[in-house]
This record gives C-alpha cells, sequence and structure tokens, in this order.
C-alpha cells in the first residue's frame, strides 16, 4: 500500500525507481465495544495506512481487511460492505485542511447524512451543541473559526452519521498545545454520551496514556507489542516500547532531556530481516536477525519478542 506522505517514498518516486513495499502486514487487533483503542508508532509505522484502509480511503494492493467477519478488499456484496463502512468514520489530523472552505459549516455537516439520502433537518444544530459550539455556527463558514472549533466542526460532521466506530488520526496533533485537551475531553465526553468506540492513532503515547483501554505499538507495520496502558507503561515487554517511553516526555510536569529514539526507523522498502527492529534494538542476538519474532500472549500483554519474559 502506497503513502506519499512519507518521505522516503517521495525519496524513491524522485529516483523513479520501481518500489514495493508492506506498509502493513498481519496486523490483528480486537477492539471492545465501547472502549478505546489506541495504536502507536512512529512516521512510517504503518497506524495511518491501518486506519484510511478501515474507512475505505485506501484498499490494500493485496491481502485483506477484514472488520466483524466481512472482508473488506474482497467482499463483492456491495450491500455488505455498506453497512459496515457505514459504522466507521473519520477524524483527521489536519481540521483545516478537510473541511470544504467553500460550504457552509451545515452542508459539511450534513452531508454524509444527505449522501446516504437521509433526512438532515435541524441535524447540524443538534451536532453543534453536542460538540459545544452554537447552533447559529451552521451558517458560517470554516475560516470563520479557530483550529480547535474546526476540529470540532470534523467531529460534528463524524457524528453525523452515527458510527459506532470513529478512526482518529491525530485528532489533536496539529493544534496548539492549550487546545489539545478542550478536544481530547470532549472525544471523551462523546465517547461516554453516545456509546462510541474509537480507533485513536497517534505517535503521541501521552496522549494514549489519559484516553486508552488498549494500546498497539507498530513497527514497521506490524504489532510488536498491545497490553493495556497500566501495564505498557509499567512493565513494556518489547524493547521498541521501552525505547518509546524513555523518550516520552514524564507526566509529572518536569520535562526530561532525553535523547530521541535510537537510530532511524528503516526504509520499509527494504525491512531488515528476522526482527525488523533488530539494527536498532540493545538487546539484538544472532536469532534476531535471522527469525521474526511471532506475537505471542504473556499475562495480559501480547509481544513479539524472542527474549520478552
Ligand atoms: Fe530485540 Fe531480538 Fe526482541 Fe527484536 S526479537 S526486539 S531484536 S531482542
Ligand atoms: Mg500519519
Amino acid at each position: 500500500v502506497f503513502d506519499v506522505s512519507k518521505p522516503w517514498l517521495n525519496r524513491v518516486l524522485e529516483r523513479r525507481e520501481k518500489a514495493y513495499l508492506t506498509a502493513v502486514s498481519e496486523v490483528d487487533f480486537e477492539i471492545a465495544e465501547r472502549s478505546t483503542y489506541a495504536l502507536v508508532g512512529e512516521s512510517g509505522s504503518g497506524k495511518s495506512t491501518i486506519g484510511r484502509m478501515l474507512v475505505g480511503l485506501l484498499n490494500p494492493s493485496s491481502g485483506d481487511v477484514e472488520i466483524e467477519g466481512v472482508n473488506l478488499a474482497k467482499e463483492t456484496d456491495a450491500a455488505k460492505v455498506d453497512a459496515v463502512r457505514s459504522d466507521i468514520q473519520m477524524i483527521f489530523q489536519d481540521p483545516y485542511a478537510s473541511l470544504n472552505p467553500r460550504w457552509r459549516v451545515r452542508d459539511i455537516i450534513e452531508e454524509p447524512v444527505v449522501a446516504r439520502g437521509g433526512k438532515a433537518k435541524g441535524l447540524a444544530e443538534k451536532l453543534l451543541e453536542q460538540v459545544g459550539l452554537h447552533p447559529s455556527d451552521a451558517g458560517k463558514y470554516p475560516h470563520e473559526f479557530s483550529g480547535g472549533q474546526r476540529q470540532r466542526i470534523c467531529i460534528a460532521r463524524a457524528l453525523a452519521s452515527n458510527p459506532r466506530l470513529i478512526v482518529c488520526d491525530e485528532p489533536t496533533s496539529a493544534l496548539d498545545v492549550s487546545v489539545q485537551a478542550q478536544v481530547l475531553n470532549l472525544m471523551s465526553d462523546l465517547k461516554d454520551e453516545l456509546g462510541l468506540t474509537y480507533l485513536l492513532i497517534t505517535h503521541d503515547l501521552t496522549v494514549v496514556r489519559h484516553m486508552a483501554d488498549r494500546i498497539g505499538v507498530l513497527y514497521l507495520g506490524r504489532l510488536v507489542e498491545e497490553a493495556a496502558p497500566a501495564d505498557l507503561f509499567e512493565d513494556p515487554k518489547h524493547p521498541y516500547t521501552q525505547m518509546l517511553l524513555e523518550a516520552a516526555p514524564r507526566m509529572d510536569g518536569f520535562g526530561r532531556d532525553v535523547p530521541p529514539p535510537q537510530g532511524e526507523i528503516p526504509d520499509p522498502i527494504n525491512p531488515p530481516s528476522g526482527c525488523a527492529f533488530h539494527p536498532r534494538c540493545p538487546l539484538a542476538v544472532d536469532r534476531c536477525r535471522q527469525e521474526r519474532p511471532q506475537l505471542r500472549s504473556l499475562g495480559g500483554t501480547r509481544v513479539a519478542c524472542h527474549l520478552a519474559e
């Protein structure tokens, strides 16, 4: 699956090379109803690719995308695919780019419903109130709002079609720090009020700690660890998770000057052999270079590392 937002891919395209890569492979996770599942990883880990495949913005060049037993990549019964898709909406990182500047807020919010032939009268006003804006904002245009307000509009649009699952791709990373907490709090409140389920895609472990019920850590398109936040933060099993946590700002307000994770994420077009993390792993042994570790259960954690115990 190609994701043209990645600098390394641009380099390849500039060289006019033909490149194939596996952006995501064998990623398998369950999101409990009414919970928040966080996918965490660096740029190039495949986290956005997964999100976009779930909402149908990307299709895998090969392989399957299976949700609730329906294979979205291969299912030919359009009604079956539509039934799954209509339950899933997405919120993007950049609220500026994802709102049509020439449309009034009302039309933006109601479009997903109108497009499916549904009735939308008064819907925008109701949803605007629900996301902490004013019903009269329905008549305005996106440029009349701040970044945080625009992300609220995006949330209102996502809610319009009554989704069960909302995929949130870095929903606050384009916003001012002071606004981020407000948007996250709104998302939490809406989840409780409406019984929503979130897939939260982020590189920011501090966001995840407070929001997630379950965290999946991605490295080069594969899950390397999955755990509840308490387990992940207190007893990370995978050396990559340990590295991420050491680099994360501390929660007590006293920042630490910690160097970023050792080494660059490798070029996914030529992933390392065996455990893809071995060139950066301080614990790597010969076996790691030859044999890919499978995800296995260790208590309540799933981890893909030969040495984890
Ligand atoms: Fe490190 Fe080996 Fe574990 Fe990979 S399998 S994370 S290289 S110890
Ligand atoms: Mg991304």
